[in-house]
C-alpha cells in the first residue's frame, strides 16, 4: 500500500472532526475578536464549539449571551461550559435552564477550581453541588443535555493516582455524561496511555484529546504548571531563545500542533478539541492541514 493511503493524515480517509473552544469577552474589542475567530471556523464545521464559564462564576452572564449568540446567529452547536463552584444548587440549576431556555443542548460539566485558587482545597458552596458527578446528576435532573465532562491524561493536580481519576470519570460516566475532553497535553504517549488505562477499567465513551496550539509558550508553560500538564523538554528547547521574535514562535507553534495531531490521526484519533484562545489562524492551518475544510461553494473568510 502507498504510503500515503497507510497513514490517515495523509489519505484523508480519517474522518477527523473537530470541536472548538473560545472564552466569552470581556471588552468590545475582545468580542469582535472572538465573533472574527468563530466566522473563520464555522465553515469548518466543527462538531460543536464550547464557551468557558470564568472562574467562580463570574462570566455566568457572558457564558450565557454568547452561547445564546451563537445559537441566533449561527448553525453551529453550542456548548456552555459550567462550573459549580461558589453558587448554591438553585443558583446553578437556574443557570442551567437558562441554557435550555437559549436552545442550548450540550453542557461541559466541570467541578471548577478552589475559590481560593489552584494548590488551595476545594470547599463545596454549603447548598452547592460538591463535585462534579453532582452536578452530572443534577443537569440530568434538569433536562435531556447532551453532556462533556473533563478527563486528565496526566492525572489532575489534587489526584493521587491517575487510577482515582479513571474512578472519577467512571462516576461522572454513571451520572450521566456522555463524553469527555482531557486537559491539554504535549506527549501523545500520555494520551494514550491514559486511554489504555481507562479502556481497561471500563470506560467506553468517547475521550476526546484537547490540544492547545502554543500562541504564546510563557503563557502556555505558566497554564501548564497549575493545571499538572507537564511541559516535555524538547518542547521548551523549540521555543529557547525566540522571546523577541514572533513571527518564528509563531511558525514553530504550527509546526509542534501540527506534528501532535498527525500523530494522534495517524494512531486512529478521530476527533478533535482545540483550544483556541479565540484566535482563528493557526487552529485553522491546522485543520486544513488534516483536510478538515469548508464544504465547495461555502468560500472562506479572508
Ligand atoms: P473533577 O473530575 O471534578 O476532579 C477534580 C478533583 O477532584 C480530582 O482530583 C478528582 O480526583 C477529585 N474528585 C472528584 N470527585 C471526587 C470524589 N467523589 N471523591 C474524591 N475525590 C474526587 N474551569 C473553569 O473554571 N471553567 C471552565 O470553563 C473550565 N473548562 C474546562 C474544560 C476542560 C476540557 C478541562 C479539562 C478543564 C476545564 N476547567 C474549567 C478546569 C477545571 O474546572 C479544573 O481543572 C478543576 O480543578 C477540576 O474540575 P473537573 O470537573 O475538571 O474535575
Amino acid at each position: 500500500m502507498a504510503d500515503d493511503l497507510k497513514r490517515a493524515s495523509r489519505s484523508g480517509l480519517g474522518g477527523v472532526k473537530v470541536s472548538f473552544e473560545f472564552f466569552p469577552p470581556k471588552t468590545a474589542e475582545m468580542d469582535a475578536q472572538l465573533w472574527e475567530a468563530i466566522t473563520r471556523l464555522a465553515p469548518l464545521r466543527p462538531k460543536f464549539i464550547s464557551i468557558t464559564y470564568g472562574a467562580g462564576g463570574s462570566t455566568r452572564e457572558r457564558t450565557h449571551a454568547t452561547v445564546a449568540r451563537i445559537v441566533k446567529e449561527t448553525m453551529i452547536r453550542p456548548a456552555a461550559h459550567l462550573t459549580c463552584v461558589a453558587a448554591s444548587r438553585a443558583e446553578v440549576d437556574a443557570v442551567i435552564r437558562g441554557y435550555w431556555n437559549a436552545g442550548v443542548r450540550h453542557i461541559v460539566a466541570l467541578r471548577g477550581d478552589p475559590a481560593g485558587g489552584l494548590g488551595s482545597t476545594f470547599e463545596p458552596h454549603p447548598e452547592g453541588y460538591a463535585t462534579s458527578t453532582d452536578l452530572v446528576a443534577g443537569i440530568r435532573r434538569v433536562a435531556d443535555f447532551d453532556i462533556t465532562v473533563s478527563a486528565y491524561p496526566e492525572k489532575h493536580p489534587e489526584s493521587a493516582t491517575i487510577d482515582a481519576d479513571i474512578d472519577v470519570l467512571k462516576a461522572k460516566i454513571d451520572a450521566g455524561a456522555n463524553r469527555a475532553i482531557t486537559q491539554f497535553f504535549f506527549d501523545n504517549a500520555h494520551y494514550f496511555r491514559f486511554i489504555d488505562r481507562a479502556r481497561a477499567r471500563g470506560v467506553t465513551i468517547p475521550i476526546i484529546p484537547g490540544i492547545v496550539p502554543v500562541q504564546n509558550f510563557r503563557q502556555t508553560s505558566s497554564f501548564a504548571a497549575k493545571t499538572g500538564a507537564s511541559i516535555p523538554a524538547w518542547l521548551a528547547r523549540r521555543f529557547e531563545g525566540l522571546d523577541d521574535d514572533p513571527a518564528t514562535r509563531r511558525l514553530i507553534a504550527a509546526a509542534v500542533a501540527a506534528e501532535q495531531v498527525i500523530d494522534l490521526v495517524d494512531h486512529g484519533v478521530t476527533d478533535l478539541h482545540f483550544y483556541t484562545m479565540n484566535k482563528a489562524d493557526l487552529v485553522f492551518a491546522i485543520c486544513h492541514l488534516l483536510g478538515v475544510r469548508a464544504p465547495v461553494g461555502e468560500g472562506v473568510a479572508s
